[in-house]
């Protein structure tokens, strides 16, 4: 069956528009799976440590047959071609693919959970959800979820610039 499911892009490390730009040419090689429509990039304030450059954040709608863990594996593999090394837990990385929403599923494995547990509070994942689909709303459990109008209400819009098209992360040119 296709399902619609949001990807959260970022990256602070080695030239991150090039980075997030080639993602998105990756997203679109992961078999059975179709790029649907891409965010404007945001410019964010890191996540915990501080001595790391902002990141560039986007959001991507796909469509895909791929299964929930057959899609974290097809993401794992484009992070793995950026040379992310997993270190420092919210430490600098080159490339960030997350799985934010999977249709309406709510699932929770190990090594997966979904709705993707930050979503409810980053600012830099709720604001270019909501460029794409400002009606989303998010499985909870309940038959009525929560609207992503509701999140945007409560989050902070400190630390975070949505970019023009040709805008470096860090500067105004
Ligand atoms: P983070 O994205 O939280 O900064 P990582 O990218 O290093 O951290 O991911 C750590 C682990 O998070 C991955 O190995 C993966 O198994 C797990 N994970 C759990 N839920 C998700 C999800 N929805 N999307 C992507 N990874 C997830
Ligand atoms: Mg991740």
């Amino acid at each position: 069956m296709t399902e619609t499911t949001y990807i959260s892009i970022g990256s602070n490390l080695d030239e991150p528009r090039q980075q997030v730009i080639a993602a998105i040419s990756e997203l679109e090689n992961i078999p059975n799976t179709n790029v649907i429509t891409v965010s404007p990039w945001y410019c964010s304030s890191p996540m915990g440590p501080q001595d790391q450059p902002d990141y560039i954040n986007g959001v991507a709608q796909l469509e895909t047959t791929l299964d929930p863990q057959q899609l974290l594996q097809a993401l794992q593999n484009i992070e793995n071609t950026h040379h992310r090394k997993r270190q420092e837990h919210w430490g600098a990385r080159t490339l960030d693919l997350d799985i934010l929403l999977y249709g309406t599923q709510i699932v929770d494995q190990p090594d997966l959970q979904i709705p993707h547990p930050g979503l409810t509070t980053r600012n830099f994942v709720l604001l270019p959800l909501a460029d794409i689909d400002p009606q989303l709303v998010l499985p909870n459990g309940t038959p009525h979820g929560i609207p992503l109008v509701t999140l945007l209400e409560i989050c902070s819009s400190e630390g975070i610039v949505r970019l023009s098209p040709g805008d470096i992360c860090g500067t105004t040119g």
